[in-house]
């Protein structure tokens, strides 16, 4: 088994690559030695599922006895976007709180303020540096300056 485990931020971080709306997935994350490729998503107490084959997955019930540890900062990077395979350019650190539950994600990363132009255009307020707006994309990367822009 491996020694880490997949961390699913909810609501999940986008793409960010210009013009790609996908979704950055399987993060991958290190927390302690009971770490057995479980998919930890954001809000749940216990691992959503373990991504093994079939043949070596804990049951359910004892999955559901697996914590995170309480109150940590768990460090998860290597995402890759679920439409164009890009891999994240940011690592992420996951809060957990007293029960182990995960509460929190922030994003690893030099993040920089923006505004919205005539509605079609984004402004970094690092660098200056503007690009067109795409509909239903939240994250982008700054082309010039690789600030990480959140809408
Ligand atoms: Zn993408
Ligand atoms: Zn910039």
């Amino acid at each position: 088994m491996s020694l880490f485990d997949y961390f699913e931020p909810a609501p999940p971080f986008g793409c960010h690559r210009p013009g790609c709306i996908g979704t950055l997935t399987r993060w991958q994350g290190q927390h302690s030695n009971t770490a057995c490729s479980f998919l930890w998503r954001q809000g749940l107490l216990s691992p959503a599922d373990q991504l093994v084959p079939q043949r070596i997955k804990a049951k359910p019930d004892k999955r559901s006895m697996f914590r995170l540890p309480s109150n940590a900062a768990i460090h998860a990077y290597g995402a890759t976007c679920d439409t164009c395979q890009a891999y994240a350019r940011f690592d992420i650190e996951c809060e957990t709180d007293a029960e182990g539950l995960w509460i929190s994600t922030k994003i690893q990363a030099k993040i920089a303020a923006s505004r919205v132009i005539e509605r079609e255009w984004i402004q970094c307020m690092n660098c200056y540096d503007a690009w067109r707006r795409i509909e239903g994309k939240r994250l982008y990367l700054c082309p010039t300056c690789e600030g990480v822009i959140q809408q």
